[in-house]
């Protein structure tokens, strides 16, 4: 199947398991938010899925092959970090150019690449400042930018707004829903934000201690929460 599908995966630390048997099957396309409170196991989970981290057990298959085994560069993922993760001795330009001039792409593409995704994410007259000379919300565009110009086959956001305010975490919100719309790609989104998942999200997979407790659309976890806790978390009333 095209998209994304998790098969009982698992993964301990130093012998504890953290994430215990998730199966979650997320279609090509759609907008998938995992949402739960600190300690739940959605960085981690992003980080199996990308390849950060090694599978314990379980499988995590993209677009119908097993990629348990393929490093992270291989997948044809692009992750977006709170914390933006950008090299802070280059330029914007220079961010979003590296990681592709390593792939040994042509001067051309990636200067097509990153004058497309720059005009996306109106960073255009920010190009030559380094990291240090921009503002939070500019940085994590810039970071988002980054993640553009790889087309990735999934975008992996990790709690990307959390470091903004609250009034740039509205806008922003809507910059990367509207960037979804526009390319069409996969994205998960993870988030602690009980209204930025029921805002962005086309399925919410709620989870809890390791466990995946409901995935379903926004109105069908309202509408029908599988247990208290899910209910409680989606601030439904029954
Ligand atoms: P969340 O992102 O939902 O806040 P995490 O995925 O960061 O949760 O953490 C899930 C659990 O896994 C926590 O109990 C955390 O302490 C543990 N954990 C995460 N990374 C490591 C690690 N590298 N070594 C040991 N334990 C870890
Ligand atoms: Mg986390």
């Amino acid at each position: 199947m095209a998209g994304l599908v998790l098969t009982d995966l698992r993964k301990s630390f130093d012998g504890s398991e953290v994430i215990h048997g998730i199966d979650l099957e997320i279609r090509s396309g759609e907008f998938v938010v995992f949402v739960g409170p600190s300690g739940c196991g959605k960085s981690t989970l992003l980080r199996l899925i990308s390849g950060l981290e090694a599978i314990t057990s379980g499988t995590c298959a993209i677009d119908g092959e097993v990629v348990n085994d393929l490093p992270a560069a291989k997948r044809g993922l692009a992750m977006v970090f709170q914390s933006y993760a950008l090299y802070p001795h280059m330029s914007a330009r220079k961010n979003l150019s590296f990681g592709l001039e390593n792939l040994g792409l042509p001067r051309r593409e990636i200067d097509a690449r990153v004058t497309e995704a720059a005009r996306m994410l109106q960073i255009e007259p920010l190009l030559d400042r380094r990291p240090g000379q921009l503002s939070g919300g500019q940085r994590q565009r810039v970071a988002i930018g980054r993640a553009v110009v790889r087309e990735p086959r999934i975008f992996l956001f990790d709690e990307p707004l959390s470091n903004l305010d609250a009034e740039l975490r509205v806008s922003m919100r809507r910059e990367i829903a509207q960037l979804h719309r526009r390319l069409g790609n996969t994205m998960i989104y993870v988030t602690h934000d009980q209204v930025e998942a029921m805002t962005m999200a086309d399925k919410i997979a709620v989870l809890r201690d390791g466990r995946l407790e409901q995935f379903g659309t926004p109105l069908e976890l309202f509408n029908q929460p599988a247990n208290r806790f899910v209910a409680g978390f989606i601030g439904s009333p029954s």
